[in-house]
């Protein structure tokens, strides 16, 4: 009763998820080259050929770069909502679209599950992908979180989490005013300490591995977000998804024993944006 996951790339400069059973797979995002992706999926050991869909978040840059090739060479539906798509200028292979709903969607032993996000984009979605009990969050670009975030991160096994800047790195880096505000945004990106919030209040308790992701070029560091959650480091795997290469595959498995002998009450409630 597992999955399998990795960060292909992880970052403005492009984004990348892979998550699958041991036949088949979807991938969320495909901002990097395609020809990188194959790269980097072939030095995990991950088949192209066990991929069977792509999703797309949004339709930033950072997230679409490499899909137009990626989906053609491969032949793979792409789930992307139509707004999404026509703000994203893409010339895809009309057979190849699927329109993205809030509806599960299974591909194979696999169900992805769409919600709404907040962010500056079209129509933006994140992603809960479930298969063999275990079930994986890929949560970033979002500006807030929200009720829909929060009931969906609570039941996940792992999670891509964003944790993209350090409140003081961004007040104190070069940035102007208008780029910092727009990151701050209720539509921008989740620092580090809102990313804990969410972490501390509402993680599963059979949550077992935290991947940082979207971190920052300049507003943050790997070392500055681990810190932040270091205090936990002892009890599940906390790691950062990085900007320049793949993550290792992830083995996650089933295992709500965890929760037996931990206090995991929430220490504080933060009142969060609904939609
Ligand atoms: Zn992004
Ligand atoms: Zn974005």
């Amino acid at each position: 009763m597992s999955l399998f996951i990795a960060s292909l790339n992880s970052g403005s400069n492009g984004n990348c998820y892979y998550i699958g059973n041991e036949r088949e797979a979807v991938l969320v995002d495909a901002g990097i080259s395609c020809r990188e992706t194959e790269k980097r999926m072939a030095k995990l050991g991950l088949a192209m050929g066990n991929v069977k869909a792509i999703f797309v978040s949004h339709e930033h840059g950072d997230h679409i770069g490499g899909l137009p090739m990626l989906a053609k060479k491969y032949k793979l539906p792409v789930y992307i909502s139509a707004a999404t798509l026509r703000s994203s200028g893409m010339i895809l292979l009309k057979d190849l679209v699927r329109d993205i709903t809030t509806a599960p969607v299974s591909i194979g032993a696999l169900r992805v599950t769409a919600f709404e996000k907040l962010h500056d984009a079209a129509d933006p979605y994140s992603f809960i992908i479930e298969g063999n009990a275990v079930k994986i969050g890929v949560l970033t670009d979002m500006g807030k979180v929200c009720k829909q975030t929060i009931h969906y991160f609570r039941q996940c096994h792992a999670v891509f989490l964003e944790s993209n800047y350090d409140e003081e790195m961004l007040e104190k880096g070069g940035y102007p005013q208008r780029l910092q505000q727009r990151i701050r945004g209720g539509k921008g990106h989740l620092s580090n300490f809102e990313a804990l919030d969410l972490f501390v209040g509402h993680r599963a308790p059979y949550l077992s591995h935290l991947l940082l992701s979207h971190l920052s070029e300049h507003n943050n560091s790997p070392e500055v977000a681990l810190d932040v959650f270091s205090v936990f480091a002892d009890e599940l795997t906390i790691a950062v998804a990085s900007r320049y290469q793949e993550s290792p595959v992830y083995h996650i498995q089933q295992n709500e024993n965890l929760s037996a002998n931990k206090n995991l009450v929430p220490f504080h409630t933060v009142q969060y944006e609904l939609f």
